[in-house]
């Protein structure tokens, strides 16, 4: 994950039945289909491992139950003016 990252995606990939949906309704395009093979012989969805931003569209977009879990990030605290 990187430093920023609004959000984090964990991926089942016994779970995954590699119809790719996710990997289509993904806006920033950070997921994609491994190649290589889960115990059923799908090629299972991956995360590049930064970029996510938590916003849940591949979640609502996967039909298997339990493939995918994304954790939307707190937002840093960040000072919105500093002291002259
Ligand atoms: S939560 Fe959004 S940005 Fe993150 S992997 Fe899913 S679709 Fe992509
Ligand atoms: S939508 Fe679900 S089943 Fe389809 S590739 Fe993505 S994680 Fe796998």
């Amino acid at each position: 994950m990187k430093t920023g990252d609004r959000g984090r995606v964990d991926l089942d990939s016994e779970e995954c039945k590699g119809c790719g949906l996710c990997v289509e309704a993904c806006p920033p395009k950070v997921l994609a289909l491994a190649s290589h093979l889960n115990r059923y012989g799908y090629h299972p969805a991956t995360y590049s491992g930064e970029g996510c931003t938590g916003c849940g569209i591949c979640y609502f977009a996967c039909p298997e139950p339990g493939a995918i879990v994304v954790w939307r990030l707190k937002a840093e605290a960040r000072p919105v003016a500093q002291a002259a």
